[in-house]
């Protein structure tokens, strides 16, 4: 089965990557939609969050220590930032091995379209 964020993690794929850990690996999204847009990723391919299972308590919880540490490390935690998992059709997920969109430095709009 090919996977693009698969191949990324096998740098297969060339990505801007800011963080990596065993089970984890960040990078610059391709088409950034704010001053920091960044894609947080289990290495472990999942399809989306209804993937989890009771298994991957450890990778959740590597996936959460990961956007703590990236946050720190762009100073995003005086301003603030955004989380999104985008998930299947109607959440406008085009890449199907999930991932966390990290948006900061700006102020970002509620609702999303
Ligand atoms: P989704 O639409 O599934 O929520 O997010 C997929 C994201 O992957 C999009 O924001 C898109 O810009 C990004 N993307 C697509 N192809 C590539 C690529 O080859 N490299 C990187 N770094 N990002 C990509
Ligand atoms: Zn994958």
């Amino acid at each position: 089965m090919s996977c693009l964020f698969c191949d990324i993690i096998a740098k297969k794929i060339p990505a801007e990557i800011v963080y990596e850990s065993d089970d984890v690996i960040a990078f610059h999204d391709i088409a950034p939609q704010a001053p920091l847009h960044l894609l947080i990723i289990p290495k472990k391919h999942l399809s989306n969050v209804l993937a989890f299972t009771s298994n991957d308590a450890t990778l959740l919880t590597s996936l959460f220590t990961a956007i703590n540490i990236i946050v720190n490390k762009f100073n995003l935690t005086q301003n603030g930032f955004r989380i999104v998992t985008n998930t299947g059709e109607d959440g406008g997920q085009t890449v199907d091995h999930l991932h966390f969109h990290l948006l900061g430095g700006r102020s970002l709009t509620w609702p999303p379209g």
